[in-house]
């Protein structure tokens, strides 16, 4: 069993216009706190974000929220709260990204924007070029992620993809089956958050 039952999840500020989006993040909060893993996520009270740690929260689960100073100024003035058990300011967006990474177990994306992707995209790479082995999973909620899906493939037959089997995402369609397939994989102890001196060299 992994030493760290933390699941890092990126996804939107935003909700999108499709109401399963956010059906899918709630579900998979509940999912979260229910197993006592603790969510470490970009620290948003909006969107999916916002779904998602307001859904831990609701099953008493416990959330860190990692969030860089002029995210949090942005954040004071919108008038949501949510009260999680921990709250890191960083000094940049480089500092926070690397900070969720060191205290997740495993990745998750749900649907989001740019800032979803490019952070979901950098776990990968780290992947592939082995500076860990932490389960990644795309929440592919109504088939979401298909596109980026097509384009990794894309990638691979046009032969741009040199560790592939490195960089693979678990790709599941249903919220529900996120948690118990990170707790298999650590169960397994194929993958796992005890890789720091890996970190610590990256
Ligand atoms: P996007 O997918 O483009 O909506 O971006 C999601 C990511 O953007 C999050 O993981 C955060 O890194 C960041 N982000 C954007 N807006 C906020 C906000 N108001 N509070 C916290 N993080 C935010």
């Amino acid at each position: 069993m992994a030493e760290n039952r933390s699941i890092c999840v990126y996804c939107g500020s935003q909700a999108g216009n499709d109401p399963v989006f956010e059906a899918a993040a709630v579900t998979l909060g509940r999912s979260i706190a229910e197993n006592d893993i603790r969510l470490i996520y970009g620290g948003g009270t909006h969107g999916i974000m916002g779904a998602v740690a307001g859904a831990v929260i609701s099953g008493n689960g416990l959330v860190t929220g990692i969030i860089p100073e002029f995210l949090k100024s942005r954040e004071a003035g919108n008038g949501k709260k949510l009260s999680f058990d921990e709250l890191i300011v960083t000094r940049d967006m480089h500092e926070r990204k690397h900070t969720m990474f060191e205290k997740s177990g495993a990745f998750v994306a749900l649907p989001g924007g740019i800032g979803t992707l490019e952070e979901i995209i950098e776990i990968m790479t780290w992947s592939q070029l082995g500076r860990h082995k932490r389960p990644m999973v795309l929440a592919n909620i109504a088939g979401f992620w298909d596109p980026l899906l097509e384009l990794l493939n894309h990638m691979g037959t046009t032969g741009f993809l040199h560790s592939a089997h490195l960089a693979e995402p678990l790709v599941v369609s249903d919220a529900s089956e996120i948690v118990p397939l990170i707790v298999r994989q650590w169960e397994s102890g194929s993958t796992g958050a005890g890789d720091r001196e890996v970190i610590d060299r990256m």
